[in-house]
């Protein structure tokens, strides 16, 4: 099947994927009614502010279809505030809990704790320049859940972590100039 991906366009750094799409030669579309999810493959949630992306998500009634797309099979990559709607954790935002992973929001404390740090992704090509802008953190118990593949480190933590069609990064792969994350999700 010919790959469509989605970009959700309610809040955040859409705009960024999008243009990291176009890099990749990959066909997309932004995603703001219910209606723009249809016959996607696959669909980015951008980083941004969750809070504020969950509220206009649910006004546009997108909450739901979307958690359904996913439900169904469609691949979805979260960065940031996205990875923290897709997995799971105490509100807020609620969450659509589809990856069963804790992402703690706002882990390392407020913007001025933002950092760049190097993340090793052996399994990608080696080292990428990660940008962790009031990022959260992802919890995983000593036993991941059965379909967890921790791709990206940033030290000990794990920064990148696939759960089945679900990939989850608390960084910014959007900010960097490079197309490998976003050419490994469109490849999932
Ligand atoms: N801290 C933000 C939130 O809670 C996420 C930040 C980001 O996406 N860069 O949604």
């Amino acid at each position: 099947m010919p790959v469509l991906c989605g970009v959700l366009a309610v809040q955040g750094s859409f705009g960024l994927h999008a243009r990291v799409l176009e890099r990749c030669g990959a066909a997309w579309r932004e995603v703001r009614t219910p209606a723009d999810l249809e016959g996607l493959t696959h669909i980015i949630i951008p980083g941004g502010e969750s809070t504020t992306m969950h509220k206009l998500g649910a006004h546009y009634g997108l909450l739901a279809p979307l958690a359904r797309a996913i439900g169904n099979g469609m691949a979805a990559f979260g960065t940031c505030a996205g990875a923290i709607l897709l997995g799971d954790g105490p509100p807020p935002p609620p969450r659509l809990g589809l990856a069963p992973l804790i992402v703690v929001r706002n882990a390392y404390g407020r913007q001025k704790e933002s950092f760049t740090a190097d993340v090793a992704m052996p399994s990608l090509g080696g080292s990428f320049r990660g940008i962790f802008i009031r990022a959260p953190k992802i919890e995983l118990p000593p036993a991941p859940p059965p379909g967890t593949e921790v791709l990206g480190r940033c030290g000990d933590a794990p920064v990148m972590v696939k759960y089945g069609r679900m990939l989850l990064a608390t960084f910014h792969p959007e900010l960097t100039g490079e197309t490998r994350v976003h050419r490994f999700f469109l490849d999932m």
